[in-house]
């Protein structure tokens, strides 16, 4: 397990943040590779419970060293504040534990603006973006529209760059929304705020990793979201604007020829999606209610309220299948042990025949689900930590998903808590 990507399989929030913590112990360094604070990672441990929106999972490990890498939308507001929050709860930062790429470039402010006044402009046709600025700046990068973390150690070029940028951008603000343009003041601001504070921790941690990487140094690299908001394999236009698959893994941190040896695909043992978008499986009223009540379904980041269904098994079928996942950590199980029979989304119904692929996006809002009824298995399962220690039931359902996936489930994680989980062995 010297190189281990640990990816979601759904629509995020499966609960990669509770995997990373828990799988720390055997890494040395940990490595965001995509994606921004526009997502969150719920962490429960000895030291308390932290919602982590861009600091890598690995920050509680003593030892451990946490990376942004550059294919991370690297926002200083939002990473300073959460720096702080994490730092009063009593984990210390310092550019030992914590490293940013100085390849990786930076969400500007104007950049979380712009996602608002879009959503705002698509009135009900929006996207339920988090209006963190994702969207406007993966498409500036794309366009060299942005600065790198590295430029902060360049202050005149640096200046003059923005600059050049701001220009270009309040003609967009200013012609196309009527909004008020940014001003020299206003960056130097930002400058003196949030990317002062960052700069410390802004290195080669390309360098750094190659090094790491040929001392035999064991790398765990943790994406945000899942494959089914995978900007090329998702439910496009209804993604995120970066790639969520381990296979992006090595490019995005800056280890381009890395191998990656194991991929634990996370699922959720229900479905939940947050924003907009077709969710075939999709359940309303007292059920639905009942269901998020039972796993918490609230948006870390935004408290939105999640849609819920029953797992799709055609939606995680292709979610593993696009992650080439060698290894599944299904996580709250727990959760569904209030049910006296567990719904199961078995296949789509697709103008008028039954399919089990997941189909093309412009398809999925035609799909209807075909649900198939489980036992339940009527009492708490907490507290098991042995495979044996479950019911038959709650056995027979991990054993259906397995079989249905077709990749094997390693981890049965049984609550949030860093101990409530059961590891399986491969017979
Ligand atoms: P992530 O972004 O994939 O890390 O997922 P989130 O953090 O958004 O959502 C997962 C939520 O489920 C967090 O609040 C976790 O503490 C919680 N969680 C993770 N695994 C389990 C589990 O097995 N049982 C229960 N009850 N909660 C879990």
């Amino acid at each position: 397990m010297s190189n281990c990507a640990i990816v979601g399989v759904n629509w995020g929030d499966e609960g990669k943040g509770r995997m990373v913590d828990l799988l720390t112990e055997q890494y040395d360094i940990v490595v965001r590779f995509q994606g921004g604070g526009n997502a969150g990672h719920t962490v429960i441990n000895e030291r308390g419970k932290f919602a982590l929106h861009l600091l890598p999972s690995g920050i509680f490990r003593e030892g451990v060293v946490n990376v942004l890498g550059n294919g991370v939308a690297v926002d200083p507001e939002s990473l300073v504040r959460e720096m702080c929050e994490v730092s009063a709860q009593g984990v210390s930062l310092t550019p030992d534990n914590l490293m940013i790429s100085d390849r990786a470039s930076l969400l500007l402010p104007w950049h979380r603006e712009l996602d608002e006044l879009e959503e705002a402009r698509l009135a009900d046709k929006k996207y339920g973006s988090t209006k963190q600025g994702i969207a406007p700046f993966y498409s500036d990068k794309y366009q060299k529209k942005t600065v790198l973390a590295g430029e902060l150690y360049y202050p005149e070029h640096l200046m003059e760059h923005l600059l050049s940028l701001m220009e270009w951008k309040n003609l967009t603000l200013t012609r196309v929304y009527g909004a008020r343009p940014w001003t020299e003041e206003m960056l130097r601001q930002w400058l003196k705020t949030y990317c002062e504070v960052i700069r410390p921790y802004v290195c080669d941690t390309g360098a750094f990793l190659k090094k790491a990487s040929a001392g035999g140094k064991r790398i765990l690299f943790e994406a945000q979201l899942g494959s089914l908001r995978d900007l090329d394999y998702g439910i496009h236009p209804y993604t995120t604007s970066s790639n969520t698959m381990a296979a992006y893994a090595p490019i995005g941190s800056g280890l381009p020829g890395a191998k990656i040896d194991t991929v634990i695909g996370v699922v959720k043992a229900y479905s939940t999606c947050v924003g907009e978008g077709p969710f075939v499986c999709e359940m309303f009223g007292p059920e639905a209610d009942k269901l998020r009540e039972a796993g918490f379904e609230y948006g870390a980041k935004t408290g939105r309220p999640r849609r819920v269904g029953p797992i799709d098994i055609p939606a995680t079928r292709y979610g593993a299948e696009v992650q080439a996942a060698t290894e599944i950590a299904l996580t709250k199980l727990d959760v569904l042990s209030y049910m006296d029979r567990i719904p199961v989304c078995t296949a789509y119904e697709l103008d008028g025949k039954k399919t089990d692929r997941f189909p093309f996006p412009a398809a999925l809002a035609h799909a209807k689900p075909v649900i198939e009824y489980f036992d339940g298995w009527g009492c708490d399962i907490s507290s098991c930590r042995r495979w044996e220690d479950l019911p038959e039931a709650a056995r027979n359902y991990v054993l259906y998903i397995e079989r249905s996936i077709g990749c094997f489930i390693k981890y049965v994680s049984v609550g949030p808590e860093r101990d409530s989980i059961i590891i399986r062995e491969r017979n």
